[in-house]
């Protein structure tokens, strides 16, 4: 049996810690917060908490796996269904205008009447289909891998072509903005990430119950399950050879570190994003929405009268918002604004090794932080491990 500390109690935290407790390995959460979950149970603006990303996730399976593969099904804990589209405004200068797609999740059908509905045709269909081998290819590759410090990154579509190089394929400005512009990455980020396009059409888009703040819950339970000790209200400064450094100076001891702590000690810092709260009162916005265009505005719900838009630095979201048609200001009735994680142009890795026994996983070793490539790193994890002998 590995003695094994987790670093972090977010979805990479928790997700690999049942993975490990079920493979009979002796598990510790180290938890800096008063309470476990970290962005899952949303973004702490003053006493309240806001939802951390539109709160649906892709790649149901990877969910589904975890909690089979750490003791029963999902369905004994916590129910999922399906998400509504995410709606696009899609500007282009004459000769072509402004085109407005809700574009649906989980079936090709429903994609290509919603393209065609707006755009009069669907080239959008077909060049997503060319996306089935390389999305194959990744999760082969690197997703379902786990990636010690001097593996080589595989050359995937060409380790050149750029994802807005990838969107080029698509003749139409309004098709190659929807294609360059994902959650989290640059569209300087590798090309091969555009699979996520053929992801969310062939997978769908998912809701938890009680969102994700439900999945914190369920996992937590998991956990309760598996007799895993979370341990709250400690800083740790550090992994070292030995285990990890907690802020006091004292050492933890363990065979293996895995670092969940949502962000990289080695990776610089900054932003270029910023993410404003608002209050709307009389006026709403889509639960999902991106507004394309230059300085992209990326936005999503947050209970009942709240959402979180994300601009870059330096614009105003809701004015962005209001030069394409959904001008709220006069029903804004409270804003606060914050620096945004900051975006990466790197390949996922979602479960890397900076050297012996510690390990990386979570949003800080996956472009976009998603949870679903971060469930995929620690399952990938927990197999390159494996089970404590009997
Ligand atoms: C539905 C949903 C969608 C999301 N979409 C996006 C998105 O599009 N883009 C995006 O950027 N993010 C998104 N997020 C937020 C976030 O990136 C994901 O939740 C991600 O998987 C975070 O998991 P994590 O475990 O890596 O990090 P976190 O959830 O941040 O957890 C890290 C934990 O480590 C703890 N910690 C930190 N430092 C220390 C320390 N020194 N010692 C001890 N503990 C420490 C923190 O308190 C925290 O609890 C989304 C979240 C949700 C729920």
């Amino acid at each position: 049996m590995a003695k094994v500390l987790v670093v972090g109690s977010g979805f990479g935290g928790l997700s690999a810690a049942a993975r490990l407790a079920k493979l009979r390995h002796h598990v510790t959460v180290l938890e800096r917060a008063v309470e476990p979950g970290g962005l899952l149970l949303g973004t702490s603006v003053g006493d309240e908490r806001w939802a951390a990303g539109p709160e649906s996730v892709t790649l149901p399976g990877v969910f589904r796996d975890l909690f089979r593969k750490s003791g029963r099904p999902m369905d004994a804990l916590i129910a999922i269904s399906p998400a509504g589209p995410r709606h696009h405004v899609l500007p282009a200068r004459w000769p072509r205008g402004t085109a407005v797609i809700d574009l649906p999740f989980g079936t090709r059908g429903a994609q290509h009447d919603a393209v065609a509905q707006a755009l009069g045709r669907d080239p959008w269909s077909p060049w997503v289909d060319q996306l089935a081998d390389p999305w194959n290819e990744l999760r082969r590759t690197v997703l379902e891998s786990a990636h010690p410090h001097d593996s080589p990154v595989p050359d995937l579509m060409g380790s050149d072509r750029s994802l807005q190089r990838v969107a080029r394929g698509l003749r139409d400005p309004r098709l190659r903005r929807l294609a360059a512009d994902l959650p989290g990455v640059t569209a300087a980020a590798p090309g091969v990430l555009a699979v996520w396009h053929y992801v969310e059409r062939n997978f769908g888009r998912w809701r938890f119950d009680g969102g994700s703040a439900g999945l914190a819950a369920a996992l937590l339970t998991r956990l309760r399950e598996r007799k895993v000790t979370i341990e709250t209200g400690v800083d740790v400064a550090r992994a070292v050879d030995a285990g990890v450094e907690l802020a006091d100076g004292s050492v933890r001891e363990a065979d293996v570190v895995v670092w969940a702590a949502g962000s990289d000690p080695a990776a610089p810092g900054g932003s270029t994003r910023t993410r404003t709260f608002l209050r709307l009162g009389g006026a709403t916005l889509p639960d999902d929405l991106v507004v394309h265009g230059r300085a992209v505005v990326r936005g999503w719900r947050s209970g009942e009268d709240g959402w979180v838009l994300e601009a870059p630095t330096g614009a105003d979201p809701l004015e962005l918002l209001a030069r394409h048609g959904r001008d709220v200001r006069s029903a804004v009735t409270w804003q606060h604004t914050v620096a945004a994680p900051p975006t990466s142009d790197a390949l996922p890795r979602p479960a890397r090794s900076p050297g012996p026994g510690r390990w990386l996983v979570g949003a800080a070793a996956v472009p976009g932080a998603s949870l679903e490539v971060t469930g995929m790193g620690t399952a990938a994890l927990a197999a390159h491990l494996g089970a404590a002998p009997r």
